[in-house]
């Protein structure tokens, strides 16, 4: 069932400086893997795009191609809004993807379901495909809230502008992110079930093939196992991705 080429995305978060461009490249060259098998995906800090869209545009025949996506952007096109970036200029620096309503956003930003919605909608008008992120906390799964609070921010954060276009929705528990902490397989499962109903529910059949990754401390002694369970769509991969050698194994677990 669903979609068969696994997505694997590496959130670089703040880290990496030019210097990390090496890596990067020696990443491309190692990824054997055939551009049908997987989808790999890096989100580097933004001052990172540009170069590493220009470096990974010139993949060998053979190697996959390496796509780049941005972390944030904001809902507005453009204005006086100091620091922040629009989905145009994630687009226009090389990106076709970028990571919507990660809990760090959520945390430490205060963004709300309305304003990821917000900006999913931008994202999909400037032709970038939303990875949007959605989790619950420790506290609401020992409260037995986990798959309410998942199709919660399902119905809130992803806008009916989603029906027919290509994204992704990546399941991150926030106590798995960065902890070494993973849901048992049969928590991952059921929990993927429920976002498949719940995205059914809001957008359509439309939504019945849409990759549900799943992401929190996917490490290469993982992988093979959590990208094995039923509806798991590929993978959101922090800490682990700022590794090559770490990296190209989860890709390989494919
Ligand atoms: C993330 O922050 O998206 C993430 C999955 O982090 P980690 O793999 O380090 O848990």
């Amino acid at each position: 069932m669903k979609q068969s080429v696994k997505m694997i995305v590496g959130n670089w978060k703040m880290n990496g400086v030019s210097a990390s461009l090496d890596e990067a490249r020696a990443l491309q060259a190692a990824l054997q893997v055939g551009p049908a098998a997987v989808r790999v995906a890096l989100c580097p800090p933004a001052t990172l795009i540009a170069p590493m869209a220009s470096a990974f545009g010139q993949a060998t025949s053979n190697a996959a191609v390496v796509e780049i996506g941005g972390q944030d952007c904001h809902p507005a096109t453009k204005g006086a809004f100091t620091g922040s970036i629009s989905a145009d200029m994630l687009r226009d620096a090389g990106a076709r993807l970028v990571i919507l309503g990660h809990s760090e956003r959520r945390a430490g930003f205060g963004e709300t379901d309305t304003d990821v919605a917000a900006k999913v909608e931008a994202a999909l008008t400037a032709g970038l495909e939303p990875i949007i992120c959605i989790g619950e906390t420790l506290e609401q799964r020992k409260a037995g809230a986990a798959i309410a609070v998942v199709q919660a921010q399902i119905a809130g954060s992803l806008p009916q502008a989603l029906v027919g276009r290509a994204f992704a929705v990546a399941y991150e528990p926030v106590w798995a992110i960065g902890t070494g902490l993973t849901p048992t397989l049969e928590q991952i499962a059921e929990v993927h079930a429920a976002i498949r109903e719940a995205m059914v529910g809001t957008l359509g059949e439309t939504a019945a093939t849409t990759p549900i990754l799943y992401g929190g401390s996917v490490n290469p002694g993982n992988a093979r196992k959590i990208l094995g369970v039923e509806d798991v769509g590929g993978a959101l991969v922090g800490g682990a991705s700022l590794k090559a050698a770490d990296f190209i194994s989860i890709v390989r677990a494919v």
